[in-house]
């Protein structure tokens, strides 16, 4: 259902978030689920691969609960990794600023067997997708392509 809306919205000249799920997903969300989260976790700031240091974007347990914390409970200590490789362009390619093969390095320096930072890593990376798209640009006719395309970078946001 999902890859025939994703074509609807293409044939239709459109792209927008709809939600296929309405038997059950509503759009205020689960006010219930919603307030146990609120009243277990805290908002915090969140370490997010590949863009960095965020405010607000992540949960942590509440000082109340502190007790099912795995990392104080373990003595877990977290070293803080570089996010940013030297002219990685992740964070604006995760984040839809500019198209993988926009990065300089995208199939020179970096590869899916050598990748330089997160979003060439694993075939579900952006960039690794990118490279996918540039072996289908090659390929396939105009109108193939585009689709293929906003059907394979829609995906891939969605994993
Ligand atoms: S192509 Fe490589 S270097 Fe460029 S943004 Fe992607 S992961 Fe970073």
């Amino acid at each position: 259902m999902a890859i025939y809306m994703l074509m609807r919205q293409v044939s239709q000249d459109r792209g927008q978030v709809e939600n296929e799920y309405i038997r059950v997903v509503k759009t205020e969300g689960n006010l219930k689920a919603l307030d146990a989260i609120s009243r277990v976790f805290k908002v915090s700031s969140g370490n997010w691969r590949g863009i960095g240091k965020l405010e607000k974007s992540a949960l942590l347990l509440r000082d109340e609960y502190v007790e099912f914390d795995a990392r104080t409970k373990f003595d877990i200590q977290i070293s803080e990794g570089k996010d940013i490789q030297q002219n990685c362009q992740c964070h604006r390619v995760i984040i839809g600023k500019i198209k993988p093969d926009q990065c300089p390095m995208f199939l020179k320096v970096c590869t899916p067997a050598k990748p330089v930072g997160a979003c060439m890593v694993s075939n579900e990376g952006t960039a690794a997708s990118g490279q996918v798209l540039q072996v289908a640009n090659r390929t396939l006719t105009d109108n193939n392509h585009n689709m293929l395309v906003i059907c394979l970078y829609r995906v891939t946001l969605l994993c």
